[in-house]
């Protein structure tokens, strides 16, 4: 396939991965619901087992053995995720959360630690504060913005040795705030001057793979929840990791031990809407763009969360130029109070009232009561989520209709 890497993504992920004549010449994959798979001769048996334990070239070309192990559909799934982020290979799993539970006690080292930067997902956090404690990794929390590097460099000093990794995901959920990757990147390099060299993971949700490529900026490892615009049609739940081929394959043989694998019906739902996800997102995000102008405006609105709405001679903005190429579809916006907040929520007749994101419908949330009520009151008021905020997820509808219905909702909201 690699005279191909001149075409474009959009072109490649319609064809990366799967060719007809393997198939009936059926235009599209169709889905492989079998469990087990047949081996010609007992010499292929041996040879696919011993590919899959030796990993790397050999397991690439190795034959299906157990849909645990590998999948066609998850292998078609894979090979065209890859090629948004220019990765050397992806893994595909089950949930979003599985994705990050695997990735990191595959790449964890013992008696070693990981640093992360909070806030994260609600999920990650608890895993790295609640669980991952009880099994021996130790997660060293920083807060993100200005200052995660030097409070990075802190930790290192005091532990006297480097983490295995540091773990980020940006934009921040839901402040929107930004983490700078490449300033990352570059203390993971400096850092491995003097020893084992931290790896650098993403949790990539929110932008990627469309507005932020973050391998481009030396990270290693890149994460997704497919639940969310991967899939884009809250129709499934599925999670990603992607990075080189060596990491990725280290990656995939905790995922069989561990059986988080994605399942090929997944793996299939997600293909069909890899092959949508570019016009999907910026046609979300050139709604979103129109709404949050329109919040901004309105005199209820005491202040809006969208990258175009940073100061434009902030470090968030220089942040936002430097590693983004578009603001995505995710808006939040603070009203006086809970009250107001969850009046405005409860008159939506367009937006659906629900959590998740990164649908083709419209989803609102109230943040500090539903995705962050796990969060500590005083850690929520540190990180911006107040309770008169409130969460919109902009889908595909029309965009007059979001803002007809945002502007009627906000009105009944001042009761
Ligand atoms: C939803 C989400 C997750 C978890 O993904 P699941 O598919 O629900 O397990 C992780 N990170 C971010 C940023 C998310 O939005």
């Amino acid at each position: 396939m690699d005279e191909k890497r001149s075409l474009k993504p959009q072109t490649r992920v319609v064809e990366a991965g799967f060719s007809p004549g393997s198939a009936m010449n059926s235009v599209k994959p169709p889905i492989y619901m079998t469990s087990t798979f047949v081996f010609n001769t007992a010499e292929d048996g041996e040879e696919f087992f011993q590919a899959v334990k030796e990993g790397g070239a050999r397991a690439a070309k190795a034959g299906m053995i157990y849909s645990r192990i590998n999948n066609p559909n998850l292998e078609i799934f894979e090979s065209r995720l890859a090629v948004f982020d220019k990765a050397e290979k992806a893994a595909a799993f089950a949930s979003g959360m599985a994705a990050i539970a695997t990735t990191i006690m595959a790449m964890s080292i013992p008696e070693s630690y990981m640093i992360y930067a909070a806030p994260l997902y609600g999920g990650s956090e608890v895993l790295f504060e609640s669980y991952f404690p009880k099994l021996g990794i130790r997660c060293l929390r920083i807060h993100t913005g200005d200052n995660v590097n030097r409070d990075i460099e802190e930790i290192v000093e005091h532990e006297g040795r480097n983490p295995f990794m540091l773990f980020i995901e940006t934009p921040a959920n839901p402040s929107i705030e930004m983490t700078d990757i490449k300033s990352i990147t570059d203390l993971a390099s400096k850092l491995g001057k003097k020893g084992e060299r931290p790896l650098v993971a993403i949790d990539n949700t929110f932008l990627g793979p469309i507005f932020q490529q973050p391998i481009e900026q030396g990270v290693d490892l890149v994460i997704y929840s497919c639940t969310k615009f991967i899939g884009g049609h809250s129709d499934m739940v599925g999670g990603a990791t992607l990075g080189k081929a060596e990491d990725i394959g280290r990656i995939k043989s905790f995922r069989s031990a561990f059986g988080t694998t994605m399942s090929p019906f997944s793996a299939w739902l997600g293909t069909r809407s890899l092959e949508t996800l570019d016009v999907r997102m910026r046609a979300c995000a050139e709604s979103a763009r129109k709404l949050a102008e329109f919040l901004a405006d309105h005199p209820a609105v005491l202040k809006v969360y969208y990258p175009e709405h940073f100061p434009r001679k902030s470090h968030q903005w220089k942040i936002y130029q430097k590693q983004c190429s578009g603001p995505g579809s995710l808006i939040s916006f603070d009203l006086a109070s809970k009250q107001q907040c969850f009046r405005f929520l409860n008159n939506l007749k367009v937006f659906n009232l629900a959590v998740s994101l990164g649908s083709n419908e419209s989803l609102a949330e109230h943040p500090a009561a539903m995705t962050h009520s796990g969060v500590p009151k005083e850690v929520r008021e540190k990180i911006g989520v107040g309770e008169g905020m409130a969460r919109l997820s902009v889908g595909l509808e029309h965009v007059d209709d979001l803002i007809e219905d945002v502007k009627q909702a906000l009105e009944k909201s001042q009761g």
